[in-house]
């Protein structure tokens, strides 16, 4: 065996590791709930606790930790040593069943969007046994969720793993109708992770990127992409080393990154894994997202996972590639036969009608103020939400609707000139990039997720909008004389009734956007307008209906969501108006400054002189700095303004309208300068210096 497969998984305590070290009672008891969600006994809890402690010391570990998602979407730990001092002055390594299953951290300070006030400190956390503990810098990391002290889910993963069990079950019944047995079926995810790479002796002249993650300041470089030569171009020396280190470190973890490539903008690359099981494909992610930032410095670069790092350059996102699986079979596989293809067709519309009803709530799932900058900026999706079949499958979809007399699947292929639906080429369907929700061959790619997010919202929300979906399905076959016609007559009406939905054409046109309203889908420019639907009532009843969040774990989410974005907003505002005194105005002053000498000492050597280029340089910079003076007096007003404002949604578009609008002024004049003033005379590194690096 090669020495990455010796090395592949070994810090993780996986099915492998736990059968060749638990007791085979114990081993099959913790199996089932891993692969039924049944509940852990407390017995078989102390033995795993032991087996994993005596595991992850071996392996060097001297701490465990809980590692969770609080709502704040990245990950969160607190170290615990296993060191136990005994009376006698020794000590021991200790981890307690109960150690394992239950954590109490101190919750205080993480979001709660107002479920727990800061005096009831206390949180729970409990592990996620479907996803494995692994060993992390010495730390054996128990992936758990977290709870507040009155049991209402304080973060990205409950939500999640609820939204599986929803969608498991319905789906379990659907697959009944069509005499399937099935006990669990499962939503996978393949989460396509985009970032850049640049060097840490530029970062860090950068206040902007250091607080905020992104230049607030920065002309456009003298080349961009135009030339597209960076795509799949060949990877520069460092940025080769970098992903070399971070696979052989995501391999040890059990992450199985598969494919890597530079991206379109200079310095931007993407990373792949292998797709699995939703809340391990999301944890894995963030741990990819970790590691991407640990081992960026061992290399001298800064990996930046902003939506929008730089103005003018293609954001970043994240692909969230989904699909629903039992066992065996992958059920968005389109399959051969005219029996399996109806069952695919009831998950095809299944998925129609949920993208279409619940437009807003997908749509809020990836809003956020890094993302704001990519939505609808031509080179991500807009911020209609439609979806992209292909043309083979649209073909078949039209033909569903407008069938006649297809009363059964197998009547519309014979009406099509075919028997069986044509069994898809995976490549040749997904060559619409423009589309925010493709079908490509066998999943569906949800495109409109941002670099820097944590997927559990976006899979929670497709969960439990396709398991709305099979509940409508179950409900309209129950009881049917013949399940076949019942079924095909659901994917008809289904399909007839959300066409609007779907669209195979150009989402980057203005003219799309146009159709799409006159279609009624609905287009929600920014954060602040999607996140008011969060506490539409037909949201809260279907998260109701299906258990994954009551109406005040929504409306807590609600709550965080626009305090993220007033936040974020106010650290960026603050921080441009804080370079703007302290780097970009005395800069333009000294320069100007240096000008004038320059003009006197012309004038001086030789009065007879005009230095007419010299006059009008000083000029536009005395111009320049007037205007920056003006510009950012309006910033600091609206920031007041906007730190003054308490209603939750009122500061939010306070932040939005007016503190956005007067950094995007600001911005303008502070480039415009960068363009007049000398290399030497200006404060920070240009775009040009950043992006083109070896
Ligand atoms: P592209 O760049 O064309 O979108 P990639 O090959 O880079 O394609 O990424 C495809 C992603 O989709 C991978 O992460 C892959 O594992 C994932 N994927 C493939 N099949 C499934 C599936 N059934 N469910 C979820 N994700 C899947
Ligand atoms: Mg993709």
């Amino acid at each position: 065996m090669g020495r990455i497969a010796e090395e592949y998984g070994t810090l993780v305590f996986n099915d492998h590791t736990m059968q060749e070290l638990l007791p085979s009672a114990t081993y099959k008891a913790l199996a089932k709930t891993i692969k039924q969600g049944k509940p852990l006994d407390i017995e078989v809890a102390n033995v795993v606790a032991h087996a994993m402690k005596e595991w992850a010391v071996a392996h060097g570990a001297t701490h465990y930790t809980h590692w969770f998602q609080p709502l704040s979407g990245i990950t969160s730990e607190k170290h615990d040593a296993f060191v136990n001092p005994q009376k006698d002055g020794r000590a021991i390594m200790t981890f307690s069943g109960k150690a394992l299953i239950q954590g109490e951290p101190d919750a205080s300070s993480f979001p709660s969007g107002g479920v727990r006030a800061t005096f009831e400190a206390r949180g729970y956390t409990a592990w996620d046994p479907t996803s494995y503990a692994f060993i992390k810098d010495e730390v054996l990391c128990i992936p758990t969720a977290f709870c507040s002290y009155t049991g209402e889910a304080l973060d990205k993963k409950t939500p999640l793993l609820r939204s599986m069990e929803a969608v498991s079950q319905q789906a379990c019944k659907v697959l009944g109708f069509f005499g399937q047995d099935v006990p669990r079926v499962t939503t996978t995810v393949g989460a396509e992770q985009e970032y850049f790479l640049i060097k840490e002796s530029d970062y860090e002249q950068r206040q902007d990127l250091i607080l905020t993650g992104r230049t607030l300041f920065g002309a456009p470089p003298c080349k961009g992409q135009e030339m597209e030569e960076h795509y799949f171009g060949a990877i520069r020396p460092t940025v080769n080393e970098f992903m070399k280190e971070l696979d052989e470190e995501l391999w040890k973890l059990g992450v199985s990154a598969k494919t890597k490539h530079n991206e379109v903008a200079p310095c931007q690359h993407e990373l792949a894994p292998m797709f699995t099981i939703s809340n391990v494909a999301i944890d894995h992610n963030l741990l990819t997202m970790e590691l991407m930032r640990k081992i960026a410095s061992r290399h001298g670069l800064v990996c930046l996972q902003h939506e929008k790092p730089f103005v003018g350059i293609n954001g970043s996102g994240k692909h969230n590639n989904w699909s629903i699986a039992t066992d065996s079979e992958n059920l968005l596989d389109p399959g051969k036969t005219p029996a399996s293809n109806l069952r695919f067709l009831v998950f095809l519309a299944a998925v129609v009608q949920a993208v279409d009803d619940y437009q807003d709530l997908l749509r809020i799932t990836v809003a956020s103020a890094g993302n704001d900058h990519r939505l609808g900026a031509n080179e991500a999706p807009p911020a209609v939400i439609s979806m992209f079949l292909g043309d083979e499958l649209d073909r078949v979809v039209s033909a569903i609707i407008s069938g006649e007399k297809g009363e059964t699947v197998e009547a519309v292929y014979m009406d099509l000139g075919v028997k069986v639906l044509p069994s898809f080429e995976r490549d040749n369907t997904d060559r619409n990039r423009t589309s925010p929700f493709a079908f490509t061959g066998n999943k569906f790619e949800f495109r409109m997720p941002g670099s820097q997010i944590n997927l559990a919202d976006a899979n929670t929300i497709l969960n439990t909008i396709v398991a709305k979906s099979l509940k409508c399905f179950c409900e309209a076959v129950e009881g049917a004389e013949d399940f076949e016609k019942a079924a095909y007559k659901w994917v008809r009406t289904t399909l007839t009734d959300h066409q609007r939905i779907i669209f195979n054409g150009d989402g980057y046109t203005d003219e799309w956007i146009a159709e799409a309203e006159a279609r009624g889908l609905m287009n929600l420019k920014s954060t602040v307008d999607a996140a008011p639907h969060m506490l539409d009532p037909k949201n809260v009843a279907l998260f109701e209906e299906f258990g994954v969040l009551n109406e005040v774990e929504n409306r807590s989410r609600y709550e965080v969501k626009l305090d993220t974005y007033s936040k974020l907003i106010n650290i960026e505002g603050q921080t441009m108006s804080h370079m703007t005194k302290r780097k970009i105005a005395p800069a333009v002053s000294a320069y100007a400054e240096h000008i004038a000498a320059t003009i006197n000492a012309k004038k001086q050597a030789n009065p007879a002189l005009e230095p007419k280029a010299d006059l009008k340089l000083l000029d536009k910079l005395n111009e320049g700095a007037n205007g920056i003076s003006d510009a950012l007096e309006v910033l600091d007003a609206a920031l007041e303004k906007a730190q003054g404002t308490d209603e939750t949604l009122a500061k939010a578009r306070a932040y939005h309208d007016e503190v956005l609008a007067a950094m995007e002024r600001l911005r303008a004049v502070c480039d415009a300068m960068e363009g007049i003033v000398s290399t030497e005379a200006w404060p920070l590194p240009t775009y040009n210096k950043i992006l083109f690096y070896c």
